[in-house]
């Protein structure tokens, strides 16, 4: 499904793109808050497009796509700017959103076509090859951005996620924690190298029989990770 997060905290509004959305193939994912957002985020690590209003009752969407960025995620994100302010344009793009539309909306056609758009550019369109990547008892969905061990799912984060799919694309292969971070996290993030070292070791409880013996994410000592004893 293409899982969209709603980000509005004025009712009448969300429903209208709630509605919309489900009309043009979306799964809408409804937020009031910021903290909400979070949540649902968290609940659904396969949403791969957001919508999100600025004005919000516990934060501004500004920092809520700041936070998103912060995470390493590469979602789509698409602010909800009011028409006078011009400014809001800049400030969203400056902290990492990829698009905006003005409210009041002229047009749900317009709305739809730019979030058809992204999330064509997000990739996480039908063009996606290979669909599936099937490694011993994982099954990696690149399509919906799911880990399968044994046929259960595996909750992962959109940062987990991304170090998963690297690891499926190269088994065996010794990844340094350099080439980790600025795979997933980009090569422009000038992070901790310890990040890296976070996600594997809470990846390692979600994904390992034994996460004090790992067999699936080894460590390559000295250097880095690699999938596979
Ligand atoms: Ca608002």
């Amino acid at each position: 499904m293409k899982k969209i997060l709603v980000l509005e905290d004025e009712s009448s509004i969300r429903s209208f793109l709630v509605i919309n959305l489900r009309r043009s193939g979306y799964e809408p994912i409804e937020a009031e808050t910021g903290e909400e957002a979070f949540r649902q985020l968290q609940l659904h690590p396969d949403i791969n497009l957001a919508l999100l209003d600025i004005m919000l009752p516990d934060t501004d969407g500004f920092e809520v796509c700041r936070k998103i960025r912060a995470s390493g995620s590469k979602m789509g994100i698409i602010m909800l700017t009011a028409r006078s302010q011009e400014m809001d344009k800049v400030t969203g793009l400056m902290t990492g959103a990829d698009d905006y539309v003005t409210k009041p909306l002229a047009s749900i056609a317009e709305l739809t076509a730019r979030v058809d758009a992204l999330y064509r550019r997000v990739g996480g369109g039908d063009n996606e090859d290979p669909t599936e990547i099937v490694r011993g008892a994982f099954r990696l969905s690149t399509r919906n951005r799911t880990l399968e061990k044994n046929g259960v799912r595996i909750r992962l984060t959109q940062v987990e996620y991304a170090i998963v799919k690297l690891f499926m694309d190269n088994p065996g292969k010794a990844l340094s924690r350099e080439e980790i971070l600025s795979s997933v996290w980009g090569k422009d993030y000038n992070g901790e190298l310890k990040i890296v070292d976070v996600n594997i070791r809470r990846l390692r409880l979600k994904v390992e029989d034994d996460p004090q013996n790992p067999t699936c994410i080894t460590t390559v000592w000295g250097y880095g990770y690699k999938w596979g004893i």
